[in-house]
């Protein structure tokens, strides 16, 4: 009897700290790194949440469902969304509400306080000044409204200005170099160019001259690349001087072209909600992002398009200790990559690795 009680107390005192220890939040709060986080990677479009488009909304008097579970629907990513093309079909009703100066300027100054209020210190905000002309605005004047946004935030941040893959956009495609040419600053705005859209569709070869130019007149800048396209798209920027890609996430189909990477020095900026929701994944629990960390790839953590996907940073890092025993130390050394790939000026990075402890 004696012996039973205290096989039960032993047993009861187990199942407590295998309680403790199984909780995952619990455990990892222990050992995390990251609380404060930089973004490389998130579109402002895909970043409008629901609270965000209510705002946007009424300030310019466009009507919106009053149902919430419609609103939601409206705003993030289906179910059932099966690769990237459908995904983008989920852009056209943010993109509806950033169609003037003050909606659009609106969105850049509440997504960037978004960010800031989930610890997000530094973002590089991408969008693509030809997808607000719709409504009379110029891409000219799509810049100026998006200026003025960031003008008005808190937070530490930057502008790139995406070109869009596609048919019959290569003007728009030119003007948006020819503006981030204009508008080009080391800091505090427009800091580098970007192209974004179906790659499987418009394959990254069709923009050498693109980037031609933009190398011409020293627009950093970075490329959507191995998404939904394979390792060739990710070769192909790299050939055009790209030293940042977007996702990357496939390179590991060709050794080479992930040795390539290696070599060279690029920055992947990877986004694993974003894709597992696109399935340029199909087995997450293969997500390649800390194979690449420990073959001395640098890779960075980000939320490609947080609205949409109903996500943040810090989940996407919790995500990652969850799933892939992400260690304290792995943290220090992304955040790191991402300080060094950051397009801006040496004098806010070395602000950032201060705020970082790095
Ligand atoms: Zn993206």
């Amino acid at each position: 009897m004696r012996r039973f009680k205290y096989g039960a107390l032993l047993a009861a005192f187990a199942l407590l700290l295998t309680g403790c220890a199984g909780g995952a939040e619990s455990q990892t709060d222990s050992v995390r790194y990251a609380d404060k986080y930089i973004d490389l990677h998130l579109h402002l479009d895909g970043s409008v949440t629901v609270d965000i488009a209510k705002k946007l909304a009424e300030m310019q008097g466009i009507a919106l469902p009053a149902d919430e579970k419609e609103l939601e629907s409206m705003f993030t990513v289906p179910a059932d969304c099966t690769d990237l093309n459908d995904f983008l079909a989920c852009f056209d009703k943010p993109l509806s509400l950033m169609q003037t100066p003050e909606g659009l300027s609106e969105s850049v100054y509440l997504v960037a306080e978004n960010i800031r209020s989930q610890g997000v210190i530094y973002a590089e905000i991408r969008y693509a000044p030809q997808l607000h002309t719709s409504n009379g605005m110029t891409q000219e004047d799509a810049i100026k409204a998006a200026l003025d946004g960031l003008k008005r935030t808190q937070l530490k941040a930057n502008l790139i200005l995406c070109c869009m893959r596609g048919e019959g956009n290569d003007a728009a495609n030119d003007e948006t170099v020819e503006l981030a040419k204009k508008y080009l600053v080391e800091d505090g705005g427009v800091v580098a160019i970007d192209i974004a859209g179906a790659e499987a569709l418009y394959p990254t070869e069709n923009y050498e001259a693109l980037f031609a130019k933009a190398s011409e007149y020293g627009i950093p800048f970075t490329i959507h690349a191995g998404e939904a396209d394979g390792p060739q798209s990710v070769a192909d920027a790299i050939r055009f001087g790209a030293n940042r890609i977007g996702h990357g996430v496939r390179i590991f189909e060709d050794p080479e072209v992930a040795e390539l990477v290696k070599e060279k020095g690029v920055t992947l900026e990877m986004c694993p909600t974003s894709n597992r929701q696109t399935h340029a994944v199909d087995d997450m629990t293969k997500y390649p992002f800390t194979d690449y960390l420990s073959q001395g790839i640098r890779v960075t953590l980000n939320t490609d398009d947080m609205g949409i996907e109903q996500t943040t940073l810090a989940d996407e890092f919790r995500y990652m200790e969850k799933n892939f025993a992400l260690t304290p130390e792995q943290e220090k050394l992304i955040l790191g990559n991402a300080v060094d790939a950051a397009f801006t000026s040496e004098t806010v990075k070395k602000e950032l690795r201060e705020q970082l402890g790095l």
